[in-house]
C-alpha cells in the first residue's frame, strides 16, 4: 500500500498560497517579516498538534477510526488506519490458521514435539504428557536428553545425530511401563521433530503370533525326534528291498530339515524373547569365537574352500550374549560356505572402524545377491533361490536371526553384494556396546 503524493503537493501548495497571503497582508500593514513569523508559528503550532493527536490515537492497543483532521493530515491518518486494519486483518488469519494447526496436532494420535539445539523442547502436545511424562508448560526449554535418561534412548538420540540414520524407529517402554512406544525422529531446518507412536496393541499381536510359533514348534520337537530315532533304527536294517531303503533315508532326509527348521524357530523365538528383556551380558572372548567359527568353516566346507581369519587383537572382547552372537556368527559363516562355489575365499574378519563401531565380517567369493533381494534378505523363509538353500541344508531362517541377535545388541547388519563377485555381511555393534559394561 502506498500514500498519495498529491496530497503532499497539495500542503506545499497550501503553504505557498499562506505564504504569499502572509506577505500581501505584510504589505498591507507594513510589516512583512512579522506577518510571516507569525504565520510559520501557527503552522507549526497546527504540526505539532496534530503529532501529538496521532501518538495518542496509535498509542490506544484498539483499532478506533481515526480523529478527523483538516489537510495532509487527513491524508496521514488515513492512510495509517488503512494500514493498521490491513495488518489486523493479516494477523487474525494467521492466528487461525495457529488454532487450527494446535488443533490438528492435538487430534495426531501420537504425541509430537519440536527439538531445538541441544535437544532442547520448544513445543510438545498433550500426549507428550500421557506418553512420555512430560509436562507441556513446565518441560518447555529444558533439554530432552536430561528429563528422558533411558540408555538406549539416549543412544538413539546419538545415533541419529552423528550418524544420520533417521530411517530407524526405536522401541522402548514409556516411562511408566504401560505403553511400548515406536519413536522417530525426523530432522527438518536446524530442529527435529520427534514423534512416539503407541504400538502396545501391535506388540500384543505380535507377542500372540511369537507364542504360538515358539509353542507350535516346540509341540512338534518331541513327536519328530521319535520319528526320526525310529527311522534311524530302521535305516540300520535295511533289508533286501532298495525301494525300502531308499525311502527310508528320503524320510530322514526330511525329518532331519524337519528337526533343523524347529530347532531355528525356537532359537528364533528364544533370541525374540530377549531382544525386550535387558540381561547380563558377558565379555566374548572374540579370537576364540574366530577360530571356533574357522574350525566350524573347515568342517562344513570339507577343505573345499580357502578360509581366512583377519582379526584386530587390540580388541580381544565383545559385549553380549554368548549364545545368540555364536548362533548369528555361525550362521553367516555358514551360509558364506553353501554359496561360494568350491575353491572360493572366504574371510571372517573383526576390526573397527573408523566412526569407533565394532565389526564382525564375513567376506566371500560366491555367487553374490541381486540388488532388488538386498532389502528382504532377513525375513522369515526368504530365499534368493529356493532350490539351492534347500539342496545346501538351509532353512531360510539363518539371517532372520542374525537380524534379532542384533537387534538385541542394539546393532544392524550390513549387506554389500555384487552378482557374480560375492558378498560381504557385517554386523556393526556401536561403541556403546562395549561401553555399557
Ligand atoms: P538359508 O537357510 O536359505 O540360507 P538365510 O536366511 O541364511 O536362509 O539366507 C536367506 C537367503 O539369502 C538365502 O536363501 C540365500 O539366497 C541368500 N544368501 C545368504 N547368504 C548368502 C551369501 N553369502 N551369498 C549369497 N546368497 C546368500
Amino acid at each position: 500500500m502506498k500514500f498519495d503524493s498529491s496530497s503532499y503537493i497539495k500542503e506545499i501548495y497550501r503553504l505557498i498560497l499562506g505564504l504569499v497571503a502572509l506577505i500581501l497582508l505584510g504589505l498591507l500593514i507594513g510589516d512583512i517579516w512579522a506577518f510571516i513569523a507569525v504565520g510559520l508559528f501557527l503552522y507549526a503550532v497546527w504540526h505539532l498538534y496534530h503529532i501529538n493527536l496521532l501518538i495518542r490515537w496509535l498509542s490506544d492497543s484498539d483499532i478506533k477510526s481515526p480523529p478527523q483532521p483538516w489537510g495532509i493530515w487527513a491524508d496521514v491518518f488515513h492512510f495509517i488506519y488503512r494500514v493498521q486494519s490491513q495488518n489486523q486483518k493479516r494477523t487474525q488469519k494467521i492466528q487461525t490458521l495457529l488454532e487450527r494447526y494446535k488443533e490438528a496436532t492435538e487430534a495426531v494420535p501420537d504425541a509430537t514435539m519440536i527439538l531445538g539445539r541441544n535437544w532442547k523442547i520448544e513445543w510438545l502436545n498433550k500426549k507428550c504428557k500421557n506418553y512420555l511424562e512430560l509436562r507441556p508448560r513446565k518441560d518447555i526449554g529444558k533439554p530432552l536428553n536430561h528429563l528422558i535418561s533411558s540408555p538406549r534412548f539416549l543412544t538413539f538420540l546419538e545415533s541419529c545425530d552423528y550418524l544420520g540414520e533417521w530411517n530407524t524407529a526405536l522401541e522402548i517402554d514409556s516411562p511408566d511401563k504401560s505403553r511400548r512406544l515406536s519413536i522417530r525422529l525426523i530432522p527438518f531446518g536446524k530442529r527435529y521433530l520427534l514423534i512416539a507412536r503407541d504400538i502396545t496393541e501391535f506388540q500384543q499381536l505380535r507377542d500372540v503370533r511369537k507364542d504360538f510359533v515358539a509353542n507350535v514348534s516346540h509341540e512338534l520337537r518331541t513327536p519328530l525326534t521319535v520319528i526320526s530315532g525310529y527311522l534311524e533304527t530302521l535305516s540300520e536294517y535295511p533289508g533286501e528291498d532298495e525301494m525300502y531303503a531308499g525311502s527310508i533315508h528320503m524320510m530322514q532326509q526330511q525329518s532331519n530339515r524337519m528337526c533343523r527348521i524347529i530347532e531355528d524357530l525356537l532359537l528364533l523365538s528364544k533370541v525374540e524373547a530377549n531382544e525386550k528383556n535387558s540381561h547380563s551380558l558377558s565379555m566374548v572372548n572374540m579370537p576364540n569365537m574366530l577360530q571356533m567359527l574357522k574350525n566350524e568353516a573347515l568342517a562344513v566346507s570339507n577343505g573345499q574352500h580357502h578360509i581366512s581369519v583377519e582379526m584386530d587383537k587390540t580388541i580381544p572382547f565383545l559385549q553380549g550374549d554368548e549364545y545368540e552372537l555364536r548362533s548369528a556368527f555361525s550362521n553367516l559363516v555358514s551360509n558364506a560356505v553353501r554359496y561360494t562355489p568350491d575353491g572360493g575365499n572366504i574371510v571372517i574378519r573383526w576390526y573397527q572402524k573408523k566412526h569407533k563401531q565394532l565389526c564382525f565380517e564375513v567376506e566371500d567369493s560366491g555367487e553374490g545377491i541381486e540388488k532388488q533381494h538386498l532389502d528382504r534378505l532377513t525375513e522369515r523363509f526368504y530365499r534368493v533361490e529356493v532350490g539351492r538353500s534347500r539342496a545346501t541344508g538351509g532353512t531360510g531362517l539363518g539371517l532372520a536371526i542374525v537380524k534379532h541377535v542384533l537387534n538385541h545388541h542394539q546393532a544392524k547388519l550390513l549387506i554389500r553384494s555384487e552378482p557374480g563377485k560375492g558378498s560381504v555381511f557385517c554386523c556393526e555393534f556401536s561403541e556403546q556396546t562395549l561401553n555399557q559394561t
